[in-house]
């Protein structure tokens, strides 16, 4: 037997290990697998060369747990190591590799900045175990090697008794980590970081109920056949050819990933590139909801397979992190922090990359299948519009795909909806006039108004519309978006520039007067406006600028001037030329007056929805009165 001392200059590196890695323990398992992993692929890989003749079999990795002797072990029919390699590699260059680790991380290890702690490899080990040991058989024809470490740099190295090629690792599980010695726990971790891996896992055994024979017997029980356990599919959805996938398959690939969740993806994006990087995945458009945040965090992010993380914030754009899938990549480099991330070259490739494929998926979509299209709109407007506000480059390519659709569910892209509307619906500034409204149900009075007069009426709805007219304002020339109960309708969309008022300037100071009495309420403005329409006499607004910097600041991204604090301000416009004013004018009692001026604001009040509380007691009580 050979007795040694590691070489290494931090004397005693592993209570360094565990105590800069404390939170993320449970990776150990994810390495040593790795390793085992790439000592099968090793071997199939000099196999398939050809120039060695191996008998690869069909490798498996196994994972078991000796609960009495509190051990685990991690047993691979790879490439092994005879006892020179384990000098080499493990005693030289994981320690080494593990050393180097440290070295780099000791300062930043504890912020949450680094991403998987991919690179300490072996002696990971330690962060759980309180002694090694590696039985190896090389595939070359060498006697198997035993080594042993109790986590000081002292190791032992003696032949093994192995007879089958491949390593097997095992840790004597220290005190402190009883959980890796518990089944659901492996089970767990295993699901977590390993149910992807190219190489068929083993943990444990499971039964089987057999098909029943032809010629069985009736009552005839089926056999039950116990088989091994395998936690993982070796060959997943992305690492297949998209013309050998089927829409069956990606579905059946999202269950696989995601299998708590019921509803079906609306559609998927196959990516693979292999230049200038590396990288396969599959995104899928889930149905949203209105929530936004509780539904990040759902891409996972592997490298050859290997589970590494559920946060790709900083590697895809902010907007896609609301998409579902897998990306695969062994071009991210996972060990620095997320700001490094974020201005890492290649990395900013990638993420532009996914824009991009993301950005033609659409257009194709839409091309090829507009009615569809359309009718995914309401689930996909969220990701789309938060992209548009956010990625200047797919806000380009947007206007081929994106839609605004109106109150009667016709759906326009912008080049379209411009072409309907620029004869009849200008400002008298003679910029384009964009109406819409935000709900269909409270604003449907002003929507019939707008309607009447033949303008459309788009539906935006979402949450962050009001960030997104901002953008396509300052983006397009000469434009403006109102939202239809901003003003009246004859204010908001005016060619007659020289309206004529019926009443003359005491007639209108006295009509102020009285209605300012009525009101009685700072928050409305009172305004005399002259209208064409003889109708709507009285109707209350809420100015588009103030209304939106408000919503921009409680929606987040900050309005100017701090406008979440603003009272709310309405304006409550008069229509001077209306019947019902001309008759108010008449109308000899004071009594009378203000009677039909309290009704008529109750009326504009209950059309805008602010009409409640004692003020609707009032009102129901009055209109009884007079219908009496
Ligand atoms: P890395 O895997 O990043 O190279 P590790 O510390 O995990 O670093 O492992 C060091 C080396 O030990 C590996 O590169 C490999 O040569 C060898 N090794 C580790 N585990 C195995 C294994 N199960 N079978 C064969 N060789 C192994």
């Amino acid at each position: 037997m050979k007795k040694g001392n590691i070489n290494v200059s931090v004397e005693n590196i592993f209570p360094l290990i565990k105590k800069f890695l404390y939170s993320d323990h449970e990776i150990f398992l994810r390495e040593l697998i790795s390793n085992a992993t790439d000592a099968t692929l090793k071997l199939k890989h000099i196999a398939g060369i050809g120039k060695e003749k191996i008998e690869v079999g069909e490798p498996i990795i196994e994972v078991k747990i000796d609960k009495k002797g509190k051990k685990l072990h991690i047993i691979d029919q790879g490439i092994g190591m005879t006892s020179d390699e384990i000098e080499k590699y493990i005693n030289e260059v994981a320690f080494s590799g593990a050393e180097e680790f440290l070295e780099k991380y000791k300062d930043s290890a504890k912020d949450s900045g680094i991403i998987g702690h991919f690179g300490l490899g072996f002696y990971s080990a330690f962060m759980v175990a309180k002694k090694v040991e590696i039985i190896s058989k090389s595939y070359k024809n060498k006697p198997s090697a035993h080594w042993t470490c109790d986590g000081s740099p002292n190791y032992t190295l003696d032949k093994g008794n192995k007879k089958d090629r491949g390593t097997e690792i095992i840790l004597h599980i220290d005190k402190n980590s009883k959980e890796f010695i518990e089944e659901n726990k492996i089970s767990e971790l295993l699901v977590k970081y390993n149910k992807f891996m190219p190489i068929p896992i083993k943990f444990g055994t499971k039964e089987e109920t057999l098909p029943l024979e032809k010629d069985a017997k009736e009552g005839e029980k089926p056999k039950i056949k116990t088989v091994d356990n395998i936690i993982n599919n070796p060959n997943p959805a992305w690492t297949k050819q998209p013309k050998d996938l089927k829409g069956e398959d990606y579905k059946g690939f999202y269950r696989e990933l995601y299998p708590m969740q019921f509803e079906e993806p609306l559609f998927n994006i196959h990516l693979n590139v292999d230049y200038p990087f590396n990288l396969t995945g599959i995104l899928y458009f889930p149905k949203l909801t209105n929530d936004v945040n509780i539904q990040k965090d759902k891409i996972q992010l592997y490298q050859n397979q290997v589970f590494v993380t559920d946060n790709v914030e900083g590697i895809v754009p902010e907007f896609l992190t609301l998409l579902r899938g897998v990306i695969d990549s062994p071009d991210i480099p996972l060990n620095v922090s997320r700001s490094y991330l974020q201005a890492d070259g290649a990395v900013k490739k990638i993420s532009s990359y996914i824009t991009r494929k993301v950005a033609d998926k659409l257009a194709s979509l839409f091309k090829n299948d507009r009615d569809g299209f359309e009718k995914k709109w309401n689930d996909i407007k969220i990701i789309i519009e938060y992209g548009m506000l956010s990625e200047e480059k797919f806000f380009e390519k947007s206007e081929k795909f994106a839609l605004y659709p109106t109150v009667d569910d016709k759906f326009y892209t912008y080049e379209e909806l411009y072409n309907k509307i620029k004869a009849k619906q200008t400002d008298k500034d003679d910029k384009l006039v964009i109406l819409y409204s935000s709900d269909k149900q409270a604003q449907h009075s002003y929507i019939e108004n707008a309607k009447n007069k033949g303008y459309e009426v788009l539906l935006l709805d979402s949450p962050i519309v009001s960030h997104l007219i901002q953008k396509l304002e300052s983006s397009k020339e000469k434009i403006q978006f109102a939202r239809v109960d901003s003003d009246h309708i004859d204010n908001l969309i005016n060619k007659d520039k020289n309206k004529v008022s019926k009443l003359n300037d005491d007639q209108k100071k006295e009509l102020e007067e009285i209605v300012r009495n009525v009101v009685n309420d700072e928050k409305f403005v009172i305004k005399l406006e002259s209208m064409d329409s003889k109708e709507n006499p009285f109707i209350i607004t809420n100015p588009e600028f103030m209304r939106r910097m408000k919503e921009m600041q409680q929606s987040g991204g900050g309005g100017m001037f701090g406008a979440g604090n603003m009272p709310e301000m309405f304006n409550l416009v008069i229509n001077t030329n209306s019947d019902l004013i001309s008759q108010i004018i008449k109308t000899k009692t004071k009594k009378k007056q203000e009677r039909l001026i309290s009704q008529s604001i109750d009326l504009a009040k209950l059309s805008h929805g602010l009409l409640n509380g004692e003020g609707l007691t009032n009102f129901i009580k009055r209109s009884f009165d007079i219908i009496k």
